[in-house]
């Protein structure tokens, strides 16, 4: 069977593949422990449920706006001012079916042929795929681990060509945890207003910080970063809705009723009653965030610590999101392996702890657990780790 070129070069997504693996080898009867979930291990808070119940008993199942209910965009909007002081009407926000299409409708307005995407690495796995199946270029710079795998105002400017359209910022960083201060997105920033870059900004692990440090919206720091700021979000992981799929974009009118347009023609509208949970979640204060962010607190520090101490595996402590991405170099040397992704598979068939290896994310020296599951389990999952590399020195 022909497929068209397109997809052709498209990779399946590697961390729903590791999942699957798992699951596969969790439903033939092993006992494995799965770090490899892109999602919360919490329910979705019941008031958002019942919202959601609600909307369906009063018939608000049918077709709504392509951009989404007005209600929800308005919600949306008043977020945005008060976590960012951050002024849009609601015809500058589009929502859709989850943050990842978002960023798909989005890089599909953006790019022509041949546009180029500076994507800092490590990156989150659907970025390149994205800008490819839109005819975009992406160009990766590395985020150096000396750096918080950050990328710099200097780097930023080396990687500008005459066909550069957009840079991604992530912060917090699916993989890395990592967060960039006002500084640094000050100094980002100013070089996208001199060469006239649109800026996306993934903000949805906004909500997961479990330090002092304030999330920033480089939308924020001035009027015209706002202008060239695309602020990409969504309920997924700060509400637990991995599975209603609600995201958004804001940004100017333009690019956002290009994107209500081509929703128009694809999804027509994202699901109605997720709709009416999204305004419920968005409706209510957030300590129901905050309780499910103590609990990935606790994990992350103990589990960032037992990690430090295994053999030959080094890892930055995270400032958000529910990642560990530890550099694992040197304990697939010391156990004689040749890549991560050989580590990572014997790992999963000796151990059955399913790890992402980092190649996925651009960042081959590195894998990457998810702590959104139970803290036995993570300790659990350590123990066997540590177990694989001393049985292998
Ligand atoms: N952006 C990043 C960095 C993510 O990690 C994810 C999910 O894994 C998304 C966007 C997409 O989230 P969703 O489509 O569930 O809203």
């Amino acid at each position: 069977m022909k497929l068209s070129n397109r997809v052709q070069t498209l990779t399946p997504s590697q961390t729903l593949a590791i999942t699957a693996k798992a699951k596969a080898l969790k439903d033939a009867g092993h006992d494995v422990i799965g770090l490899g979930a892109g999602e919360p291990d919490f329910n979705t808070p019941n008031f958002i449920i019942e919202a959601a119940k609600k909307a369906m008993d009063d018939g608000l199942t049918r077709y709504t706006p392509s951009g989404g209910v007005l209600e929800l965009r308005q919600a949306i909007a008043n977020k945005m001012f008060k976590d960012h002081q951050l002024n849009y009407e609601p015809d500058q926000v589009v929502v859709t079916t989850g943050a990842k299409h978002a960023l798909y409708t989005l890089f599909q307005v953006l790019l022509n042929k041949g546009d180029e995407v500076i994507v800092p690495t490590p990156y989150w796995v659907s970025y390149p795929e994205q800008i490819k199946l839109a005819e975009g270029k992406p160009v990766y710079v590395k985020g150096e681990e000396s750096n918080q795998f950050k990328l710099t105002k200097e780097q930023l400017e080396q990687a500008i060509t005459e066909k550069t359209r957009a840079v991604i910022i992530n912060s917090p960083s699916n993989p890395t945890g990592m967060m960039y201060t006002k500084e640094e997105l000050e100094a980002l920033g100013e070089i996208c207003v001199k060469h006239n870059i649109i800026i996306v900004s993934d903000e949805i692990y906004e909500k997961l910080i479990y330090t002092d440090q304030k999330h920033i919206s480089i939308a924020q720091l001035s009027e015209q970063l706002k202008k060239q700021t695309v602020i990409i979000n969504g309920v997924s992981k700060s509400h637990a809705m991995t599975g209603w799929r609600i995201g958004y974009a804001v940004g100017r009118k333009t690019i956002i009723k290009a994107m209500t347009n081509l929703a128009s023609h694809s999804t027509s509208n994202p699901t109605s009653m997720s709709q009416y949970g999204a305004l419920a979640a968005y409706s209510h204060d957030d300590q129901p965030i905050e309780e499910m962010k103590a609990a990935f607190k606790e994990r992350l520090d103990q589990t960032h610590e037992k990690l430090n101490q295994l053999p030959g595996v080094t890892c930055l402590k995270p400032s958000g999101a529910f990642y560990l991405f530890p550099n694992v170099k040197e304990a697939i040397e010391q156990t004689g392996f040749e890549t991560t992704e050989e580590w990572v598979k014997a790992i999963l068939e000796e151990e059955k702890v399913a790890l992402v290896p980092g190649a996925g994310f651009g960042a081959p020296d590195n894998v990457r657990l998810s702590y959104a599951i139970h803290l036995d389990q993570l300790d659990e999952a350590i123990t066997r780790i540590d177990r694989f590399i001393k049985r292998h020195i």
